[in-house]
């Protein structure tokens, strides 16, 4: 005499109480503060790539000594490398032939990714209105936070950093930063 099993019944049931066995996604209220984590772990751990070409250089490296003190912000650590960098700094004038260069850093950046315009130059060209000066590091790359000033004063920028500090914060998930970041890119050059 035959075993008469019946599979069907048992793979269902199987799947029914696996599917039971399954943890339950995280809820919105975990999701909200894993978030938080995330924007303040990487507010205060920035490392910087300053793209220095002119006379506001000479204020960028002030605010690095003791009486401004940079590091206190968590972003006192310059790295000479795109690739290990979170925050573009634009130092000084760009002019036309430093322009594909600033495209390829900016490009060799990982996400997420941020740009300050330090300065009138790098903000929007500064008093060099002729044909060789770009007039804004944002007519190349997306920027964040401009800073102005002609030099900028080391507080205006802390002041700065501590805004971009601020959108760090509240941007959270790559995943947001991501299509933040396409959306912008978008409207830069056009990309379809
Ligand atoms: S903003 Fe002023 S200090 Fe800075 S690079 Fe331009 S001219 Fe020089």
């Amino acid at each position: 005499m035959g075993l008469n099993i019946d599979y069907e019944h048992l793979n269902q049931e199987l799947k029914d109480t696996l599917q039971k066995a399954r943890p339950a996604p995280p809820s919105g209220f975990v999701m909200a503060k894993l978030d938080e984590a995330i924007g303040w772990a990487r507010k205060y751990s920035i490392f910087q790539y300053p793209f220095v070409t002119a006379c506001c250089g000479m204020e960028f490296m002030s605010v690095a000594v003791s009486h401004y003190d940079i590091d206190r912000f968590g972003a006192g650590m310059p790295r000479f490398t795109p690739r290990q960098a979170d925050v573009l700094f634009v130092v000084g004038t760009i002019n036309h032939k430093q322009a594909p260069i600033l495209k390829r850093v900016y490009e060799q950046m990982c996400e997420p990714k941020w740009v300050i315009a330090f300065g009138a130059c790098a903000s929007s060209g500064g008093f060099y209105d002729n044909y060789t000066t770009v007039r804004g590091a944002d007519k190349i790359i997306p920027v964040d936070i401009y800073i102005p000033g002609c030099p900028p004063r080391p507080e205006a920028v802390l002041d700065g950093l501590i805004m971009l500090q601020a959108q760090i914060q509240q941007e959270g998930y790559m995943n947001k930063r991501k299509a933040l970041r396409k959306q912008g890119l978008k409207e830069l050059h056009g990309q379809p």
